[in-house]
């Protein structure tokens, strides 16, 4: 069989820009691909921020057409391990990672859209490379598939929804410049008001396949009900528009990438361990982490995470107040919405046991797996999460919300802790049942060694992907 040719999109790629999973999951995604004979490349913007830490070759431009207006962009090029990366560059549009203002961000990811579609042209071209799937990643490259619509360029397209929450909703202006006339999208104006559109939605009506990063997350956002779910009548649409198995959701689980969360080689960590000689190894980087942030030898909880409402901080701290008597210590890394940073703040203030790093720090996030004994997940949703597979990984158990990835990739007992989602009072309960287990040595490390040992490599999961991807093309 003929190699596929897959070429993925997204925001964010690690280690070239990455804010959240989707970064980790465009970084190590196509690595395992390729790995398995699938022919991936990937394409982001090329950022001030990436421009500002790296330098790639230029390989050539091309032009689109925007707004009326012709845009220049330019494909710059690197191959990051195994898999070949292309940035594109347009000063007007792509060069800011964070526009600020809603309709800029709109108007930025329609133009990044635009321009992925004239690149798959210009790929052709250049290099005899024609994809056979593009693969869209949230909401920012979802008009992708309607883009190829419009002008007749038949490439299958697969939208992975990371979080249903951000849909990208604005201004009916953007399909003005995309010159989209409002009968070429399908859904725009329902669930939204009527001068607006929703993104994700027209990416999930347009697109030849929609998949999520797990299987519970998957059923969750099929309900109707579900929370925020202004697109939900879509995704039933799509079942009843007759596309049988091919309209479903499929939820693949994400994996991570192993050559960067393993602490058996990570530059980061003060003291390299696996399984063998976990005990000794976390010891010596909790002392490290401890003594770096003026913390005294206890059982160590910690939370990574993007500081937003999804993540469940107000839980955590309420469970805080609630578990003040205990003799433990609590560190939170993370940054975001600033009240919920300010919240953050002054339980630390108030606990000196409780320490917040509000910031983005790489470095200290691999320290703090390291050296905690326990991660604490309290988020409302979580379609996959990855901060519990690294922190597994690197013997930290986690005390989680039974919801969506979480619930997928934990086993309540055996290799970390699951407590009903959005109770402060169960998350108190499941701290005190993780002292109580540490306690108990011979349960703890069976314990940890399940958790360390639990397989949460791309392995199985690219597969999947790679038979779905076969599938959409009737490859198989
Ligand atoms: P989400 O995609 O919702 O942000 P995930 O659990 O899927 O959540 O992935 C989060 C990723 O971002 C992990 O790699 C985690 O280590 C990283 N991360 C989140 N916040 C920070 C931070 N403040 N500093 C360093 N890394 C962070």
């Amino acid at each position: 069989m003929k190699d596929l040719k897959v070429l993925i999109t997204g925001y964010e790629a690690a280690p070239f820009y990455k804010r959240g999973g989707l970064g980790d999951v465009m970084g190590s995604l196509p690595k395992a691909l390729v790995e398995i004979g699938v022919d991936a490349k990937v394409a982001i913007p090329y950022y001030n921020d990436i421009k500002n830490k790296y330098h790639f070759e230029k390989q050539g431009e091309f032009e689109v057409i925007f707004g009326g207006r012709t845009e220049r962009v330019s494909v710059f090029f690197e191959k990051s391990v195994n898999v070949p990366f292309y940035f594109l560059e347009n000063k007007s549009y792509l060069s800011l990672s964070k526009a600020k203002d809603k309709t800029k961000r709109m108007g930025q990811f329609a133009f990044f859209d635009l321009a992925i579609v004239e690149f798959i042209r210009w790929l052709g071209t250049h290099h005899k490379w024609h994809a056979d799937i593009v693969h869209c990643n949230d909401w920012h490259t979802a008009l992708i598939p309607l883009i190829l619509d419009k002008v007749k360029l038949k490439t299958s397209t697969i939208l992975t929804i990371h979080n249903l929450l951000y849909q990208g909703i604005g201004s009916l202006k953007v399909l003005d410049l995309l010159d989209i006339k409002d009968q070429e999208t399908k859904v725009l104006k329902r669930g939204v008001p009527a001068s607006e559109m929703n993104v994700l939605g027209e990416g999930i009506i347009h697109a030849t396949r929609v998949s999520t990063v797990s299987p519970s997350y998957a059923k969750e956002i099929a309900k109707i009900e579900h929370d925020h779910n202004p697109i939900s009548p879509f995704l039933i649409e799509r079942e009843h528009e007759g596309l049988g198995r091919h309209g479903k959701i499929i939820g693949i689980l994400n994996g991570i990438d192993y050559d960067i969360w393993n602490p058996a080689k990570d530059e980061s960590i003060f003291h390299k361990f696996d399984v063998s000689n976990w005990e000794v190894g976390k010891k010596d980087n909790k002392d490290d982490l401890l003594k770096s942030l003026g913390l005294e030898d206890r059982p160590t909880f910690c939370f990574v995470g993007r500081m937003a409402a999804q993540k469940g901080l107000d839980i955590l701290m309420k469970a805080i107040n609630r578990i003040s008597h205990l003799d433990i210590n609590v560190i939170i890394l993370g940054s975001g919405d600033p009240r919920i940073e300010r919240s953050v703040l002054t339980v630390a203030k108030k606990f000196s046991w409780v320490k917040a790093e509000l910031a983005y720090s790489e470095d200290l996030a691999h320290k703090i797996y390291a050296g905690s004994d326990f991660i604490i997940i309290p988020s409302r949703y979580e379609p996959c999460g990855l901060i519990q597979m690294i922190a597994m990984r690197y013997g930290t158990l986690p005390i989680a919300s039974n919801t969506g990835g979480l619930k997928d990739s934990i086993a309540n007992g055996k290799n970390g802790l699951l407590f009903e989602k959005g109770k402060s009072i169960r998350l108190k309960k499941a701290i005190r049942h993780a002292l109580n287990i540490q306690k108990d040595i011979i349960r703890y490390r069976k314990m940890v060694a399940a958790a360390m040992r639990k397989d949460f490599s791309w392995d199985k999961s690219a597969v999947l992907y790679k038979k779905l991807y076969g599938e959409m093309i009737g490859k198989i």
